[in-house]
């Protein structure tokens, strides 16, 4: 397989893009090995192209380049080293400030509606009304918090690692992109809160889990370490957001997060 592919699929990445993408001295990464690569594919003769052949695996640098999004979308579901390898290292993707935001603004809304089934106020319309915009501010503003501190933890750890190993400088920028992209799980933070039903709490768990794995797979893939050291980042990045939570119940705000979350739904 791998002769005659389609040019890549990423929304606008044209033809001559991807041509330009392919001149340029840019790095990419066998998807299967790791390996670096000059290029993922030739352009023999006018669309006549031929994707290139890992010179350490001799497998196809990058098969994905010719799959539909769908299909790479459903292997990234499905947590594949490949597809994140494709994904980080093979295509100019650059929505991860977007798709944080958006991620951010999912949680704060949960927070929020769990906040608005627990109050029981009294007070005027234009008062709640208020109240209630306050709310959602204060939730997104927690949430971020939590969020950083989740990331922090995990830098703190694997910058404390380098300094006992002394290994190559990590790449820290490439690694928070790639975190903030694995987090698009928290994108079904919404349809499960609207189609609010019995298993509400289990869906949130779920999705807490797979937002974590997603994280541990994008931490493996980008710094290029072993499993024990990714799920020890990870922790340390839990650790981290778990003492920020309590923290804030210490301060005794009504921050509606997760933990606190599972704690009263008994489960
Ligand atoms: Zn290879």
């Amino acid at each position: 397989p791998g002769t005659g592919a389609r040019a890549g699929r990423w929304p606008g990445k044209g033809a001559e893009e991807m041509a330009e993408a392919v001149s340029s001295p840019a790095l990419y990464r066998c998807i299967e090995c790791n390996q670096e690569a000059s290029e993922l594919y030739r352009d023999y003769n006018h669309g006549v192209l031929k994707l290139t052949v890992c010179k350490s695996c001799q497998k196809l640098v990058d098969k994905y380049i010719e799959y539909d999004p769908v299909i790479i979308l459903i292997n990234a579901i499905l947590c594949k080293a490949q597809v994140y390898r494709h994904i980080l290292f093979n295509t100019k993707i650059n929505i991860h400030g977007k798709l944080c935001m958006f991620c951010l603004l999912c949680e704060a809304y949960l927070r929020w509606w769990q906040l608005q089934d627990s109050n029981q106020n009294t007070a005027p319309d234009d008062l709640i009304r208020y109240a209630k915009e306050w709310d959602f501010y204060r939730m997104f503003a927690i949430a971020s918090l939590e969020q950083s501190a989740f990331f922090i933890g995990i830098f703190t750890f694997l910058w404390v690692k380098r300094l006992m190993t002394a290994k190559t400088k990590p790449k820290f920028i490439l690694l928070l992109k790639a975190l903030l992209l694995s987090s698009y799980g928290k994108l079904l933070l919404i349809p499960a809160v609207i189609w609010e039903h019995d298993y509400t709490p289990l869906c949130l768990r779920l999705i807490k889990v797979f937002v974590l794995t997603s994280n541990f797979q994008a931490i493996r893939v980008t710094l290029n370490i072993n499993r024990i050291l990714s799920l020890l980042a990870i922790l340390s990045g839990l650790v981290l957001e778990s003492s920020t939570v309590y923290f804030f119940q210490k301060m005794e705000w009504d921050v509606g997060s997760d933990c606190a979350f599972y704690r009263d739904q008994d489960f």
